[in-house]
């Protein structure tokens, strides 16, 4: 049997906004079994809570933002991704600002701060959404699809115009090591270009090469270069997990993505949760007999 899991002590992320440019602390928090994950404003009155759900996203083509008609949450897509590998079911995420800290641009902060917390086993079992029918989203541009699959893997695409990217694909098992190893470290990239406009508009203000791959038309601006030669669709990689948390239970199917940002995960996500007969909830051990993940865990 697999039991839920939350993390067994508050840990803290500090940083800034990569939008606001302003300092801003996040907290991780334990959370009682069947809570699902939590965003919480810890500095507007009342401290008010929102679900990490798909129908509470407002998806933009730079970031994923949870959000409702009194507050939200930007950039949550690089936190929500170690949660997806190391299916963390119940969480509190303080936040005393509108913006997660954007760390180094991975996730690499957040995974780091969940392994210093450790996890803890939970009462109730984990229910997983099993895809039994392939769901598609997305048109012969841009798509998105989940097939059927004994466990959590990812097939990612992307082609950009540009001589440093180009078309890129990863084929991934996502588990702890994998996660740990092959898609945590992974920073987002931006375009010289769009980040001028963004700076025009008050966007980015905290963009620097320090969270950022940045690139002008021709190079890689940053004097490290890169961490993995295919950075880029890793980094793809690691924001379609994140916006995966937001189907609300964690998933056993293969995600195939080509040229998918944000809004079209949103979509798919939702379609997955409308398409009732394509899925169903099963207990690991108990529905389906063998473990397809790790069994070594990175925290234990
Ligand atoms: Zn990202």
């Amino acid at each position: 049997m697999f039991l839920q899991r939350t993390i067994r002590k508050r840990v803290e992320v500090k940083g800034i906004g990569l939008h606001t440019g302003k300092p801003t602390k996040l907290t991780f928090c334990p959370a009682p079994e069947n809570t699902g994950v939590y965003f919480v404003r810890s500095d507007l009155p009342g401290r008010p809570a929102l679900a990490a759900r798909a129908s509470n996203v407002q998806a933009t083509q730079l970031a994923t933002t949870v959000g409702g008609d009194k507050f939200s949450v930007a950039t949550v897509e690089h936190c929500l991704s170690t949660l997806s590998a190391f299916r963390i079911d119940n969480l509190f995420i303080e936040l005393d600002g509108p913006e997660i800290p954007i760390g180094d641009g991975s996730a690499k902060p957040f995974l780091d701060a969940l392994l210093e917390a450790g996890m803890v086993e939970q009462e109730t079992p984990r229910k997983y959404a099993y895809i039994n029918q392939t769901i598609y989203y997305g048109d012969a541009d841009k798509y998105a699809y989940i097939a059927p699959y004994n466990g959590l893997r990812i097939t990612c695409t992307i082609d950009f115009p540009h001589p440093r990217i180009g078309k890129q694909t990863m084929d991934i098992d996502i588990n702890e090591q994998s996660f740990a190893r092959e898609i945590a470290p992974a920073r987002t990239f931006g375009f010289m270009r769009d980040v001028e406009i963004l700076r025009s508009k008050g966007l980015a203000l905290g963009g620097s090469m320090k969270n950022a791959i940045v690139l002008d038309p021709e190079e890689i601006l940053n004097p490290e270069g890169l961490r993995f030669h295919d950075e880029f669709v890793r980094h793809k990689v690691l924001d379609a997990l994140g916006d995966l948390v937001t189907l609300g239970m964690p998933l056993m199917g293969n995600v195939v993505l080509y040229k998918a940002g944000h809004d079209l995960m949103n979509r798919l996500v939702k379609k997955i949760l409308e398409s009732t007969e394509s899925y169903r909830t099963i207990e690991l051990g108990a529905d389906l007999p063998e473990n397809p993940f790790e069994t070594q865990y990175l925290w234990a």
